[in-house]
C-alpha cells in the first residue's frame, strides 16, 4: 500500500487476515483477553509486541488495526495506541527519560504537555530548557551531556506557530538526541514529521483523527522498530492502553480524514481572511495568512494551514466573552478537530495557569479567542461570527 496517497490509505484500513473472505470494515474485538491452545505460545506472546494477541492492555486486533493505520499514514515502523493524547505523551516521556536526564522543549506547548514536563522536573529530577520552535542554534546551545530528547509541536495551540522540523530534527539527530513531534494539529494529511527527520510522532486522536468529538484517544508512532519495542514494554507496564471501542470509533473517523481536513482548512481560510478585515478585530493568528510569522515556513512544510485560528478582539476579555455567548452555530466548548466549530478564550481556559507575563510571551491577549473551525457551510459560520462581532 506504500504507493497510495494518504486520502486513499485512510479509506482502506488494515484488516486482520481471515481465510476466504473478510469484513469490509474492522470489527470491534470487545474482549480483554485471548485463548491459547499451546502454553509455550502463550508464554511467548507476553514478551513481544509482534506475537499473538494475549491481553487487552498489550493490544487487541481493533487497536492494532488503528496502530497500523496511523503508523502507515505517518510513514513510521509501528505505533502504540493509548487511552488519550496525554497517555501517549506520558508513555513516551516516562518510557525514555530517567531521573537526571535533560529535555529540550519548544517554548509554546499544549498546556497539558507543559504541565507534564513541569511534573517531570519537580518529581523525577528531569531538567528542561525551553527554546523557540524554529531556532536550531538555540537548541544546539541548550545541549548538555545528559540531554536525551527534543520535544516539538508541528503547529502550536492557539497561535499557530510552525516548528522548523527539518532544521530542529536535523540538529537533534546531529547531537544524538531523539526528537518527538506532536502532530495533532497538522495530522499526517498536512505534514509527516518523519519525512523531516523526527523519531517519534505523537497524536491526540481525540482531535482530527477520530474527528467527531466522541472519543478520547492517543497514539505514539515510531520511526524505528527498536525504539517502538523499548517504549512498548513501558506502555504495557504503564497501562495507558486504548479501548477497542474507542479505537474502532477512531478508525471509523479516520476514513473521512482527507475530506474533513480539506473542509476544516478551507473554512479556516475564509474565516481568517474575513476576520482580518473586520474593524472589531485587531489581529488574526493563522499560519496561512501572510501576516503570520510562520507563513513562509508553513508554506514549505504543510500541504495546507490547518483548521485552528485565533484572533484578538481590540476591546479585550469582556468583548471576547460577549462574542462567545452571542454565537449560535459555533459552540462554546473545549477541544478541536471535530466536525463542529468550537470556540473558547485561552486566557480563561487552556492557558489560565499562565501569569500575565507568560501569556504575553505566548502572544496570547486577554481578548484572544480561539476558533477550532468545523466543517459546516462556511457562509453559515461567517454569518454567525459576524453577527456575534456586531
Ligand atoms: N497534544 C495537543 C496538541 C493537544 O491539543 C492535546 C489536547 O488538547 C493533547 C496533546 C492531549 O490530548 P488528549 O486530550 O487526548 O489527552
Amino acid at each position: 500500500m506504500t504507493h497510495l496517497r494518504p486520502e486513499t490509505r485512510t479509506v482502506h484500513l488494515p484488516q486482520p487476515s481471515v481465510e476466504g473472505s473478510r469484513p469490509i470494515t474492522m470489527p470491534i474485538y470487545q474482549t480483554s483477553g485471548f485463548v491459547f491452545d499451546d502454553p509455550a505460545v502463550m508464554g511467548d506472546a507476553f514478551s513481544r509486541p509482534d506475537g499473538p494477541f494475549v491481553y487487552g492492555r498489550y493490544t487487541n486486533p481493533t487497536v492494532r488495526s488503528l496502530e497500523q493505520a496511523v503508523a502507515g499514514l505517518e510513514g513510521g515502523a509501528a505505533a502504540i495506541a493509548t487511552g488519550s493524547g496525554m497517555g501517549a505523551i506520558n508513555t513516551v516521556l516516562l518510557g525514555l527519560l530517567r531521573p537526571g536526564d535533560h529535555l529540550i522543549a519548544q517554548k509554546a506547548l499544549y498546556g497539558g504537555t507543559a504541565a507534564m514536563i513541569n511534573d517531570l522536573v519537580a518529581r523525577f529530577g528531569v531538567t528542561v530548557t525551553h527554546v523557540p520552535e524554529d531556532d536550531p542554534g538555540a537548541l544546539r546551545a541548550a545541549v548538555r551531556p545528559e540531554t536525551r530528547l527534543v520535544y516539538l509541536e508541528t503547529i502550536t495551540n492557539p497561535m499557530g506557530q510552525v516548528a522548523d522540523l527539518p532544521a530542529m530534527c536535523a540538529a537533534a539527530r546531529e547531537l544524538g538526541l531523539t526528537s518527538v513531534v506532536d502532530n495533532t494539529f497538522a495530522t499526517p494529511l498536512l505534514c509527516r514529521p518523519f519525512e523531516h527527520g523526527a523519531d517519534i510522532v505523537i497524536h491526540s486522536a481525540t482531535k482530527y483523527l477520530s474527528g467527531h468529538t466522541d472519543v478520547v484517544g492517543g497514539l505514539a508512532v515510531f520511526a524505528d522498530d527498536a525504539t517502538y519495542k523499548k517504549v512498548w514494554h513501558y506502555a504495557v507496564e504503564l497501562g495507558a492502553s486504548a479501548d477497542p471501542f474507542a479505537a474502532w470509533l477512531t478508525l471509523r473517523g479516520l476514513q473521512t480524514l482527507g475530506l474533513r481536513m480539506e473542509r476544516h482548512c478551507s473554512n479556516a481560510r475564509l474565516l481568517a481572511t474575513r476576520l482580518a478585515e473586520h474593524p472589531a478585530v485587531s489581529a488574526v493568528h493563522w499560519p496561512g495568512l501572510p501576516s503570520h510569522p510562520s507563513y513562509e515556513l508553513a508554506g514549505k512544510l504543510l500541504s495546507d494551514f490547518g483548521g485552528v485560528l485565533a484572533f484578538d478582539l481590540a476591546a479585550g476579555r469582556e468583548a471576547g466573552e460577549r462574542f462567545m455567548s452571542s454565537l449560535s452555530v459555533a459552540l462554546l466548548a473545549p477541544s478541536l478537530g471535530g466536525v463542529e466549530t468550537l470556540v473558547m478564550q485561552p486566557a480563561t481556559t487552556s492557558h489560565r495557569a499562565l501569569s500575565a507575563a507568560e501569556l504575553a510571551r505566548h502572544g496570547i491577549a486577554e481578548g484572544t479567542v480561539r476558533i477550532a473551525v468545523g466543517i459546516e457551510h462556511p457562509e453559515d459560520l461567517w454569518a454567525d461570527i459576524s453577527q456575534a462581532l456586531t
